[in-house]
């Protein structure tokens, strides 16, 4: 190679494909180290990342301690003895169960494995943060449509923006970040009205939260609706974020097509037999579901006398109006107090706070700083 050819090479620098400039910036708001930074204290509280207040149940703790010794060999990439439980617990075959590293995990694998760049994905907005992701990287076209009245999802609105180039309708229930929930036999009467070729992602993290319905109630839609998809996690109420590990409810077809788009061996030894264990204690998930609920009643009726508007919340969060207040204001003069909670504007709202249920002695923090602060 002549010297001025190499010169010119070496002077050429990195470009990334162009998908890249499509991708949002996450806006992690206040982080906790920000809290403890602003409120000079270490025992700052995260009620940021509706994440659950609970550590593991015990014995998901020793489960997880007994299989750290075994960490040298590959996960089983099929998670069989996971999916049989959840199959179980679902009243379903492990053959229509997909796990993943977390169920964003799957969310993405969905837009790439069912998304030509002409295809067009449909979701409510504001709603979960990942949803622009998944239009981003496949190059599909989006579609977001308000919530209505009551920060509720518009079904009927949703419905009329359905096209051939559909791919993908996404409907969150319980609603992040508004936390409000439409019934299933609304859900249901949806999955219905939708074409055949359009599959509904129903982003269910927060459904054991819900008092409204069974939490199984839309797994009987199923059988008659392989285009539907049912989302779930163990990030939330099971208390494992930071294991990931989620999974779908979905087709034959779907679980194929997903797996086919990821690496073998996505959930990892830890996590697989963290979750298989989780599900043994149903008990505990009751037990979890109720404490919240009690929580939720406490913080609602705190902000009721402080004469702030909520939204209905199904969820181990609230969405809090703030009137004309000012959002970043508040949420630093929250973390001065040493309380993270997230700001509307990050999440496609300004206005509002997202606020998760944390314990008692976090909610009561929560309170007091509001309290003070306005
Ligand atoms: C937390 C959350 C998830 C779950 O994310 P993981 O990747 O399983 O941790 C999915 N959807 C929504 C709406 C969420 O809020």
């Amino acid at each position: 190679m002549p010297a001025s050819a190499r010169h010119n090479v070496a002077t050429m620098t990195v470009t990334f494909a162009e998908k890249l400039a499509r991708i949002p910036h996450y806006e992690p708001g206040i982080s906790l180290d920000d809290a403890k930074a602003r409120a000079q204290t270490s025992d700052a509280v995260k009620l940021a990342s509706n994440e659950s207040p609970l550590p593991p149940h015990p014995q998901v703790i020793e489960a997880i301690a007994a299989a750290a010794g075994d960490i040298n060999r590959y996960p089983d990439p099929e998670a069989r003895v996971l999916r049989s439980r959840i199959a179980e617990r679902c009243e379903t075959e492990p053959g229509r169960i997909a796990v993943s590293n977390g169920s964003c995990e799957i969310l993405l694998a969905a837009a790439e494995a069912l998304c030509e760049p002409d295809a067009e994905i449909v979701y409510a907005w504001p709603s979960f943060s990942m949803y622009p992701h998944m239009a981003a990287l496949s190059g599909a076209r989006e579609i977001r449509v308000p919530l209505a009245d009551g920060w509720v999802h518009d079904l009927d609105a949703m419905h009329e923006e359905v096209t051939a180039a559909t791919q993908i309708v996404v409907v969150c229930n319980p609603n992040n970040p508004t936390g409000t929930y439409l019934p299933a036999e609304r859900i249901a009467a949806f999955v219905e009205s939708v074409p055949e070729h359009v599959t509904v992602i129903l982003d269910e993290a927060y459904i054991e939260y819900q008092a409204v319905d069974h939490p199984d109630a839309t797994i009987d839609l199923l059988p008659d609706h392989p285009n539907l998809v049912l989302l779930r996690t163990f990030s939330k109420v099971y208390g494992l974020a930071g294991l990931r590990v989620g999974y779908a409810l979905c087709s034959a077809q779907f679980r194929a097509a997903v797996d086919a788009v990821r690496q073998p061996f996505s959930v990892n030894l830890l996590a697989q037999t963290a979750a298989a264990e989780a599900l043994l204690h149903q008990d505990d998930v009751a037990n979890r579901v109720e404490k919240n609920i009690v929580e939720r009643m406490f913080v609602e009726e705190g902000l009721g006398e402080l004469g702030l508007e909520i939204a209905d919340s199904q969820a181990n969060f609230v969405w809090v109006g703030l009137g004309d207040r000012d959002e970043s204001e508040l949420v630093e003069a929250l973390a001065r107090a040493g309380v993270a909670v997230r700001p509307g504007a990050a999440l496609g709202a300004e206005g509002n706070l997202r606020v998760t249920y944390g314990n008692r002695d976090e909610n009561q923090r929560f309170l007091t700083a509001m309290a003070d602060a306005i």
